[in-house]
This record gives structure tokens, sequence and C-alpha cells, in this order.
């Protein structure tokens, strides 16, 4: 029987919105006030003098089997949090332990828990979706995790790395940075630096790298460390150095033609004079001179096409009919060298806002160096195609001598000719209107098989 003033201590306890349960010495229940009933979805007569394992047979397999049983037997107060998947539910749990057995109060959290767990993830996310690599390293520099972003980086995967060292992925000759930004971040700073980092086949990785602390309950207790491949990035910037440089001598070397061509003129005209004057002079003297002046003449002109291009407007311009109309401008020297131009599908391509002339230029000179590839004769193809909605793709396809592979990458570069006549200046031309453009160019080529360069230009240009 109940006695009064239990009953009064048993009233208030199905009072508080707290559930609470007593086990005696056996494990059997003595009593569960109304919160533990509605928590564990059983009333008070169906537990109250039966076993607990008997009622809740799974925890036995749980922490809950353990740790009311180390509360029980060492006779400590015991917390804790723990899932019980038969009712989806976590509870936050306190058992305190007396002579007679425990009682136990608990809560449900699983709403907090869900939230918490959510939050998580979040975070998580943030590391495992990351594009850049992120590492993590304990204090001593050991590395602990690495997303899926870093393992594709180094080529390590996580338990490669976990037997790792942070310097043991540095380049040797590029410690220094990394090892003092490391420091600086066990103490709660953090850096950004660039170094090179080794990837797991042996080639080497420029990364900007961030470095910052992981602190939990307020201590460091290790480092994150963020890093992002820049080698194409440098790759790039090389390149833009590259063209601005050439730009620069390109306007120059321009402005340098602009200044020979009147007293090349004066030049010319006084040769002719002096060779009516006298003729005792053997006349392949002037012949050669005249050639020469000829040459200087040829060389200037093409270096005027890239003369002040900011001073050309766009305009919005027909390709197709700017190739016709270069085919027919060709037709004659092409004929004397057996070779014919054939355009395909030019009229199905957009307009596109270009500088004209200058495009003309650009397959003048493609259309001119295919038909000295082919000494022997043949067929030029001109091909249109529109890549996408913004841009359009002409190919030019000859079946003349090739450029031997070694050779590919000088193609472009100013006077590099393997012609007796020739400028080496025509291909540099043609790429700096492309690029000026916004657009590309590519060459393939089999020696002895032919050339093919496609040209990529776009409808629309950003601003020259
Ligand atoms: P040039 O025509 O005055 O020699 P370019 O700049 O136009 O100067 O061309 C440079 C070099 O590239 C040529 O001398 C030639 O060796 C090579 N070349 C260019 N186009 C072709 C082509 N269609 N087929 C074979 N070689 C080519
Ligand atoms: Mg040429």
């Amino acid at each position: 029987m109940v006695k009064i003033h239990e009953q009064g201590v048993y009233d208030m306890l199905n009072r508080i919105p707290v559930a609470f349960f007593a086990v005696d010495m056996t494990w059997k229940f003595t009593y569960t006030n109304t919160e533990a009933t509605r928590l564990l979805f059983r009333s008070q007569e169906d537990l109250v003098g039966k076993c607990l394992w008997d009622e809740f047979p799974q925890a036995l397999h749980l922490v809950f089997y353990d740790l009311y049983l180390l509360a029980m037997r060492e006779q400590v107060t015991i917390e804790f949090n723990a899932y019980f998947p038969p009712l989806g539910t976590w509870f936050d749990v306190k058992a305190y332990p007396s002579p007679h057995g425990l009682s136990v109060y608990f809560q449900d959290i699983t709403e907090k828990k869900r939230a918490s767990i959510q939050k998580d993830q979040h975070y998580k996310s943030l590391f495992t979706n990351n594009p850049d690599a992120v590492f993590s390293l304990d204090l001593d520099g050991n590395y602990l995790s690495v997303n899926p972003a870093g393992e594709q980086l180094i080529g390590y995967r996580e338990d490669e790395l976990r037997q790792m060292s942070f310097i043991s992925l540095i380049t040797s000759g590029y410690l220094d940075m990394p090892l003092r930004s490391f420091t600086e971040a066990t103490r709660g700073g953090s850096q950004h630096y660039e170094t090179k980092i080794i990837h797991k086949n042996g080639h080497i990785i420029d990364v900007k790298v961030t470095n910052m602390p992981i602190i939990v309950n307020q201590e460091v207790v290790g480092v994150y460390v963020v890093a992002r491949d820049i080698s194409k990035e440098n790759k790039n910037e090389k390149k833009l150095f590259e063209t601005e440089k050439l730009t620069a001598v390109g306007q120059l070397a321009a402005s340098i033609a602009h200044e020979i061509r009147n007293p090349l003129t004066s030049l010319k005209g006084f040769l002719q004079l002096i060779q009516t004057i006298m003729p005792e002079v053997k006349k392949e003297y002037f012949e050669i001179m005249m050639d020469e002046l000829a040459r200087i003449d040829m060389i200037s002109s093409e270096l005027l096409i890239l003369a002040k291009p900011q001073a050309n407007e766009l305009r919005y311009g027909n390709v197709g009919k700017i190739i016709n109309d270069v085919a027919l401008q060709l037709r004659s020297q092409a004929l004397i060298n057996k070779v014919e131009i054939k355009t395909f599908n030019l009229e199905s391509l957009p307009q596109i806002q270009c500088i004209g002339a200058q495009v003309k230029q650009v397959f003048i000179n493609l259309i001119k160096n295919a038909i000295e590839a082919m000494p022997g004769g043949g067929a030029i193809r001109v091909v249109g195609k529109q890549s996408n909605l913004n841009l359009i793709m002409i190919q030019v396809i000859d079946e003349g001598c090739g450029i031997p592979k070694a050779f590919l990458n000088q193609i472009g570069n100013p006077f590099y000719t393997t012609k007796e006549k020739g400028t080496g200046l025509g291909m540099m031309v043609t790429q700096k209107i492309i690029h000026a453009h916004g657009g590309n160019m590519d060459i393939s080529s089999v020696e002895g098989k032919g050339t093919t360069i496609d040209i990529y230009l776009p409808v629309v240009p950003p601003l020259l």
C-alpha cells in the first residue's frame, strides 16, 4: 500500500514535465510518473511490478543497460543521451542510485537532437562539398581528415594521409611559410599564403592556402588547411603577360613600319630615277634592290595591320561574304598554283560583330599559307559551322605539306617562317586579330597530309 506522505510525493512527480521511474534492486518497476507513461507508451499498471529488461528487452543491447548497471553497481549518478530505436526517440537520462534501486529521470530530446544533427550536417556539408581542398590536422601537424576535393587534389586517400604529416606534402624549399603559418594557426591566428605541394604521382601543384585554427571549447585543438589549385591561374597569368608583351611589341613594330613607309617610297622613286640616268650600272643590281625594297614594303604592310586596332569600329559583318571575297581575290594566285578553293556552308553563318578589314586579313593570311603549302596543287576547303548560339567556327583545310609537330608551337611567333620569301608575320597578325575579337585559333596538322586551322569567333565579342 502507498503511504500518505509517499502519495504526496507521487502527486508531485506526476505533475512535473520530466519523466520519472524507479526500479528496485531486481530491476522491477516500483513507480512510473505520468510523463514516463506518456513517453514510454505504457500505463503505470502495465509496468509496476514488472522487470525493466522484460518490458524493454531491446535496451539490453544498448547503452541503457550498461549505464544503469554501472549506476546501480557503483552507486554513482550517471547522465547520458541515447537513442532508443523501438520508440524512435532520443532520451536525455539522469540515473540516481539508492540503496533500494535506481531512480531515473528522462526527457524526450528528439527534436533538439534532430535540429543539432541537421546543424552538424549543415557544417559538414561545407567540408564535404567544398570545391576547395580542406584538411584537418592535429597540433603536431598530423593529418586527421580530408574532404573529397582534397583527396582529388593530392591523390592520397584519407586513410593514407592519416599516416602522414603536414610537411611531407610540401615541396622542400617551400617549407618556411607553411610552417610559420601552421604555428600561427596553433596560436589562434589565420593566414593566407602560396606554396607548392607534391601530388602522389610526383607532379608539383601550385596552391593558394589558408590556415586557420580549429577551436573547440575556446581551445585550439588543431588546424584547418584550405587549399586551392592555382596552377591553371598561374599559367593563364603567364599567357596574359605574353599577350600583353606581344601587344606592346606589336604596336611598336606597327608604328615603326608606318615610319618606314614614307622614306621607302622616296627610295623607290630615286632608285628608278638613278636607273634611267645611269644606264651603265648592271640592270640586275637595280632588280635586287627593287626586290629588297619590295620585301621591306611587304613586311611593313603586314605589321601595319596591327596598328591602332582600337581606332577601328566593330560592325556587324558577314564572315561568309568576307571569305568569298577573299577566295575571289586569291583565285588567280590559286590558279597559278593549281589550287582550287572550295567553300562550304558559309551562307549559313550568322553575322558577327567584327572589324571587317581585319577578319578579311585573317582569311587572306590563312588561304595564302594554304596555297603556299601546296606547291604541287590541290584543294583548300573552307567550311563554316555555327558552334553554338554565341560562337561561329570556320575551318580552313588544306592538303599541303603540313607542319612538323616540333614546330607547331612556333607558329605565330613573329618572324618564324620556313619560306625563302616569307615574312613570318602572317600567323602572328592572324592570331592577334582573332584574340582581339575574343576568338580562338586551333591548328592541327599532319606532316605530308595537310593542315586544318579552326577559327572560333564570338558573335558578339567582348569590348576590344
Ligand atoms: P610566312 O607565310 O610569311 O612564312 P606565316 O606567319 O604566315 O609566315 O607562317 C609561318 C609559318 O607557318 C610558315 O612559314 C609555314 O612554315 C607555317 N605554316 C603556316 N600555315 C601553314 C599551312 N597551312 N601549311 C603548312 N605550313 C604552314
Ligand atoms: Mg603567310
